[in-house]
């Protein structure tokens, strides 16, 4: 924890404090105010198995966000620096920021303004699970790398937007490496196999 975190509300180290007691319960918010999506200057390889490490590991592996995020189970607030990345990137492929697993790609972006980077499918259905999760006495569907078990999100159904699916991958941008390509749906069908 240090200054870089924005909290919701927090103006001495007592209220901080606290809020960092609720965020624990709550799940959030927190945001570095230098939180970017990583832009990936090539496809990164795909991992070949499941890749398993301590919280220790994964501690040194990645940024406070990302950790906070994948290992933690925390969700960002909506609409920072991170969702604001998603909407700038056109065509390319989402890769967890764990393991460097495919996830999803810009064909299954959403359009609508969610305050979340949000799909309505994953790019390799195979790389992402689904789960209960009935944290905070609600019940919802928590969405995860099933390469490195990385919490990214959660899935809702049925929230009317005009979709090919009804479903929202809603999903953490510190949990995302972008690849930008020049267009996803060709470089799907020449350069990945499923
Ligand atoms: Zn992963």
């Amino acid at each position: 924890m240090s200054s870089k975190m924005i909290f919701g509300i927090g103006m001495t180290a007592g209220v901080l404090a606290m809020g960092a007691v609720v965020m624990t319960y709550i799940g959030g918010p927190l945001l570095a105010e230098d939180a970017r999506i990583p832009v990936l200057e090539k496809a990164p390889e795909a991992p070949q198995g499941k890749v398993e490490k301590s919280q220790r590991e994964w501690h040194k592996l990645l940024t406070e966000q990302q950790f906070a995020i994948l290992r933690l189970s925390k969700t960002e607030p909506a609409g920072g620096t991170l969702y604001q990345d998603y909407l700038n990137h056109g065509p390319g492929y989402y890769y967890c920021a764990g393991c460097k697993t495919e996830l999803f790609s810009s064909n299954e972006r959403y359009l609508f303004d969610t305050g979340w980077p949000s799909f309505f499918a994953p790019s390799k259905e195979a790389n992402v699970g689904t789960r209960p999760d009935d944290k905070f006495g609600t019940i919802r569907t928590e969405v995860f790398c099933s390469i490195c078990g990385g919490h990214l999100g959660h899935v809702f159904q049925g929230e009317g937007y005009s979709t090919p699916t009804n479903l929202r991958y809603c999903i953490n941008g510190a949990a995302l490496l972008f690849f930008p390509t020049e267009d996803a749906r060709e470089s799907a069908s020449s350069g990945e196999s499923e």
